[in-house]
């Protein structure tokens, strides 16, 4: 008979749910916490040896669509912000002489010759 510890995502994360619990409440000194966190750990233990292990990895994958991706994917946009803040800095910011309107010209081109868009005013700048 094949004995062995399945510790999935789910798993995982319901350990660490347990240990927060217990030092919340160990440090709250809240049995409800307390018991709290000892059913997660049970729950978690219990997962661990259940022999149903599709019904296992079905919870699994619900856990991972509902905690796991989402957390993928706000990582992801804070990358992708992290990329739109790198290619601002290609740019330079100046203001339009007429109207003071600030306009981004590309970096590194030399003089380029810019448009105002709010006033119509023509007039080199440096990049
Ligand atoms: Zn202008």
């Amino acid at each position: 008979m094949k004995s062995k510890l399945n510790i999935d995502e789910f798993g995982i994360f319901l350990v660490w749910m347990g240990i927060i619990f217990s030092l919340i409440s160990y440090f709250t000194k809240s049995t409800f916490l307390n018991s709290f966190g000892f059913v997660i750990f049970v729950f978690a233990i219990y997962r661990s040896f259940s022999r149903q292990t599709q019904r296992r990895a079905l919870e699994n994958e619900q856990f991972k669509e509902k905690f796991i991706n989402p957390i993928k994917k706000a990582i992801k946009n804070g990358k992708n912000d992290a990329t739109k803040l790198n290619r601002n800095k290609d740019f330079k910011y100046i203001a339009c002489p007429n109207c003071g309107q600030k306009l981004r010209i590309p970096k590194k081109k030399g003089n380029v010759k810019v448009r105002c868009p709010k006033c119509g005013e023509k007039f080199d700048a440096r990049s």
